[in-house]
């Protein structure tokens, strides 16, 4: 497998603020990106029928690889909350019940946090990005981003639970209170396209 270097891929997300995050993030990976709408899909919706980040991820790629013939790299992403066994997990987008309701979605999360005390509320994001091409390769990187749950919504950047969710680094501001370039920094999806990189550069350990 080449490296990334060079490399047409499409972007299997119809999110503008994911697809916003994944052009920044890789911006100085020497890729082109394209997005579905470019690549002439932008209505080709991939079932999300999996039951894990690795293979809703892959279900994604590889449908946007064989609709384009190109090679395509999707992020399945989501939220996991220790105090919920790990929910939303795979079912972050749907979680209060319509599919990227980000509103109810948070109002739920809230609600059943309202009684964890402060020393439980542990949270984290975890992103999987697949890598298809046509010649048959798959590749999959993973990337976490540690924090925890806040007690009222605070910021207005970014989406999902971004105003709900306060990382680890950062001060105590919410992923809705950092800037672009902040949560580029140290983002669950920010860490799995690094980690993507590198596995196709052969470079595992820098
Ligand atoms: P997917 O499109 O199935 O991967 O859904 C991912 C869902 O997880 C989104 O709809 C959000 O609810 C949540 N999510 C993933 N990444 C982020 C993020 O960076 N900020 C806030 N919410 C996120």
């Amino acid at each position: 497998m080449r490296p990334l270097q060079g490399m047409r891929l499409v972007a299997a997300t119809g999110n503008a603020h994911k697809l916003r995050e994944i052009e920044r993030i890789t911006a100085d990976f020497g890729i082109e990106l394209i997005s579905k709408s470019d690549a002439g899909i932008a209505d080709l919706d991939v079932e999300e029928t999996g039951e894990t980040f690795e293979e809703n991820s892959f279900l994604k790629a590889n449908e946007i690889m064989k609709a384009t013939g190109m090679a395509a790299i999707a992020d399945d992403s989501g939220l996991m909350v220790d105090a919920l066994d790990g929910a939303p997990g795979v079912y972050s987008s749907r979680f209060a019940g319509k599919d990227g309701d980000d509103e109810a979605n948070n109002r739920k999360l809230m609600e059943l946090m309202k009684d964890v005390p402060d020393g439980q509320r542990g949270a984290k994001f975890v992103s999987v990005i697949t890598l298809c091409t046509p010649e048959g390769d798959v590749i999959t990187a993973k990337g976490e981003s540690p924090g925890r749950i806040g007690r009222i919504p605070a910021g207005t950047n970014g989406f999902g639970y971004d105003p709900l969710f306060i990382p680890d680094r950062y001060d105590g501001r919410t992923y809705a209170e950092i800037t672009d370039e902040e949560k580029n920094v140290i983002s669950h999806r920010a860490n799995a396209l690094r980690a993507l990189k590198e596995i196709l550069s052969g470079d595992e350990e820098s």
